[in-house]
């Protein structure tokens, strides 16, 4: 059966595919880089750039991870409050914060001039506003924090949307791009002088060592260090407890009057985020939010309705063209991983990044690219991956890796969907018990079955149906896999096992 993403982003549809090869047997390199999105890629080029022989490793497409599902605001306004930040990091880490995500826009913006890359890319202000008393109370206490934290920062009233708000904080500098047309540009530069890109190559097990190897079904690359850039780290439990995954959806509806081009954000919990964008000289407007934790929620395709709803309620569109969602992955306090694993010599991390992984990813390439090169990076301790930050955070934590905890037991005990294949629509995924035995079980919309373990392969969760992408997805740590049940992304490794349904 055709396992391709349900929905396509603007940017999938927008942007020509690559054909990159597959691993052609065991290779050595200076360092593997394992995942083809913009963490991996940003890694991959400026290593190369800086000589280094690389090789990324990429078990899809390119791209095809969350990096294809974006909306791509280049933003300093991170998913943590500054007034959060500050708390938890004092006004050094906030500040840090700020201006590493400063320096990921500019690395971003040099590379596209340097490069001659042809992808929109466009400086625009970013508002954050409120509709309510109470959200405009927290924004004035944000302003000030932001400006605090080094942000170009200010509350205005001026706010250029086509419906009545409050007021806003409004940044400036803030840019946006067609995030595939800037990444293929870097992913074509890649392979050469030593250097490798292949695709449709599936890691299935890292060893830290001198070298290191990695392994994959096609061969074992060998290397001086080890990148993770797979979203989530592949398999690893005591990284897993301070990574929680969420669900996101985007839309993207062409404009039908106008809108200036620019970042809004409500100040709702979960809260929208809103761009624009010019695609093959049609102006849109891109909507994203109704976010859940993955697994939590019965009917995704019910948070695509109401995003289409909010959409078209508030923007001047007469029909959504796009839509698409994806995962973000949120870290015990606030802030992303990025640096050396723990416990590890030559492998490194780059995860945790929230809502802004655009700028994050990037920042992981700078970094990373920096400690494999011996240089110093005025961030790498911020964002350390094996920091221990107790008082920032704890409360998400303990209640997070109590969800976990209680999922791997109730889900077990949970009352199944049904008994029988005839429980199971065309079309649709759900858990059967078959001869006291839990099977998850799809059905092409021709009716043809196919039954796989609802055992999450990463650390024995059980799956959960995504009516919306059409996916078994694990609510502990966001791995997700096909209809069939072959792995979409990580952390698991491996698919899940296929069961024989007894004939009746
Ligand atoms: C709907 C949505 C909207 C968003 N909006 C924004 C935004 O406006 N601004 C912003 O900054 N960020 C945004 N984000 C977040 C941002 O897109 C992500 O944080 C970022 O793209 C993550 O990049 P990555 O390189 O870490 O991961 P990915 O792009 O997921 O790349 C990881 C790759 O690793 C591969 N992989 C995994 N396991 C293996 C394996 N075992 N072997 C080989 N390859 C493997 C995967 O196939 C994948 O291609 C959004 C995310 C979503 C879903």
């Amino acid at each position: 059966m055709n396992e391709e993403r349900q929905h396509k982003s603007l940017w999938t549809v927008t942007t020509l595919p690559r054909d990159f090869p597959s691993l052609p047997g065991d290779l050595d390199v200076d360092v593997a880089i394992i995942g083809g999105g913009i963490a991996g890629l940003t890694t991959a080029w400026l290593l190369k750039r800086a000589g280094k022989k690389v090789a990324v490793l990429e078990m899809h497409r390119v791209l095809s991870g969350q990096t294809g599902q974006t909306t791509a605001h280049l933003t300093e306004l991170l998913d943590t409050p500054y007034a959060t930040l500050l708390k938890d990091f004092g006004e050094k880490g906030a500040h840090l914060a700020a201006s590493s995500s400063r320096a990921a826009i500019e690395q971003i913006a040099s590379l596209v001039e340097t490069l001659a890359i042809d992808c929109g890319f466009t400086r625009v202000p970013g508002f954050r506003y409120a509709e309510t008393d109470a959200e405009l109370r927290d924004l004035l206490h944000e302003v000030s924090a932001a400006r605090q934290a080094g942000l170009l920062a200010s509350y205005t009233k001026e706010v250029p949307l086509p419906f009545p708000v409050k007021g806003a904080l409004r940044v400036e500098d803030q840019a946006v791009f067609h995030p595939r047309q800037y990444l293929l540009a870097l992913a074509d530069r890649i392979p050469g002088d030593g250097c490798h890109l292949f695709e449709n190559t599936q890691v299935v097990d890292i060893h830290d060592g001198t070298p290191c190897r990695v392994v994959t079904e096609l061969g074992t690359v060998t290397a001086k260090a080890v990148v993770e850039a797979t979203t989530t780290p592949l398999n690893r439990v005591a990284m897993h407890t301070k990574l929680y995954p969420y669900r996101t959806y985007a839309v993207a509806a062409p404009l039908d009057g106008p809108l200036e081009p620019g970042q809004y954000y409500d100040s709702r919990d979960p809260y929208h985020y809103v761009r624009t964008q010019r695609v093959d000289g049609m102006s849109y407007v891109i909507v994203g939010g109704e976010d859940h934790k993955v697994g939590s929620e019965e009917d995704t395709a019910a948070r695509f309705a109401a995003l289409e709803a909010y959409t078209r309620d508030r923007f001047p569109v007469k029909r959504i063209a796009h839509r698409w969602s994806g995962q973000i992955i949120e870290s015990a306090d606030g802030l992303p991983y990025i640096g050396r694993n723990v416990g590890s010599r030559h492998v490194y991390v780059a995860t945790g990044f929230s809502g802004t992984g655009m700028t994050f990813g990037t920042l992981a390439g700078m970094v990373l690219s920096d400690l494999i090169l011996g240089n110093q990076n005025p961030y790498a301790a911020l964002y350390d991956a094996g920091r221990v930050k107790p008082k920032a955070g704890a409360k998400d934590f303990i209640q997070e890796n109590a969800e976990v905890a209680f999922r791997f037991v109730a889900d077990r005990l949970a009352r199944p969907d049904g008994h029988h294949l005839a429980d199971v629509a065309p079309g649709e995924g759900k858990i059967l018990e078959v001869d006291g035995r839990k099977v998850a079980v799809y059905r092409e919309e021709d009716g043809t079955p196919h039954a796989v373990s609802p055992v999450c392969t990463h650390l024995g969760c059980h799956v959960h149906w995504n009516n919306a992408e059409r996916s078994w997805d694990c609510p502990c740590h966001g791995g997700r896999f096909s209809p069939t049940g072959r792995v979409l992304n990580g952390p698991a490794l491996k698919d899940l096992p296929s069961v024989k349904l007894p004939m009746k």
